[in-house]
């Protein structure tokens, strides 16, 4: 009988937790207040070219993708100056659990929590807590051809993020950090998870431009710039990338 009390209370708590956080996740998008990012390093691999490398980053190094949204943001008429700043955390040391590859919904949720459990256990202290975090996996791009998916999610505001640690391919590495980060905000891909497509219109960071390929910018979140109705390449940086109307209204920016 006791049991069932302590365990049905638990379970309040646990409910209760939850919706509140669904509250203030809900409440965060009005864009009153800026998001304040941890980011976390972590060596994937465990080589010394990428241990090296890690040591090298700075929070400059992070800075571009605050500039991006700001000049993003003005561009929706946000007043806000910076609606995100990035804060570079202490190397992680352990290893987050990978996302499940063939996922059923159960193996997602499943991993979903435990890796709200990693964040919630290794989030290094930074000057302001974050309500963003995101954990860059590095690997060593000499010993890594190609990286697997990043992943992030929105309950709990947690990225999985694959990247080459390697100062050439920080440019990217920016871009795919941005796109991951709008995914904790709620923003869905939009690209067909087949063909890698950016999906037209909404995946188009200029829909109308005439002719329409091929284009100089991708969108954020459809994550390539179309040069024509078969072909689309990886941004080089963010200054190839442009936050589009349908990602701006899931965010939160266009009412
Ligand atoms: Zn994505």
């Amino acid at each position: 009988m006791m049991w069932k009390k302590i365990r049905i209370f638990i379970l309040l708590l646990v409910f209760g937790a939850v919706v509140q956080q669904t509250m203030i996740e809900q409440s965060d998008l009005d864009w009153d207040r800026n998001f304040y990012v941890a980011v976390y390093p972590i060596n994937a691999d465990g080589t010394t070219a990428v241990d090296h490398y890690i040591s090298t980053l700075t929070k400059e190094d992070f800075e571009p993708i605050a500039d991006y949204f700001s000049e993003e943001a003005k561009r929706f008429g946000l007043t806000m100056r910076r609606p995100f700043q990035v804060q570079l955390g202490a190397k992680v040391l352990h290893q987050p659990p990978a996302p499940p590859k063939a996922a059923s919904i159960l193996d997602t949720i499943t991993w979903s929590l435990k890796f709200r459990y990693f964040s919630w256990k290794n989030s290094p202290q930074v000057a302001v807590k974050p309500k963003i975090r995101m954990y860059l996996l590095y690997f060593d791009p000499t010993k890594n051809a190609r990286l697997s998916h990043s992943t992030a999610l929105s309950k709990g505001r947690v990225g999985y993020v694959n990247l080459f640690g390697s100062k050439a391919a920080h440019r990217q590495n920016m871009f795919i950090l941005a796109h991951e980060m709008l995914h904790t905000l709620g923003a869905t891909d939009k690209y067909n998870l087949t063909t890698t497509l950016p999906i037209f219109p909404e995946g188009y960071a200029e829909p109308n431009k005439t002719p329409r390929y091929p284009q100089d910018f991708a969108e954020l979140m459809g994550g390539r710039v179309p040069i024509s109705e078969s072909q689309a390449e990886i941004p080089k940086s963010l200054l190839h990338t442009l936050v589009g109307e349908n990602t701006a209204k899931e965010i939160g920016w266009i009412k």
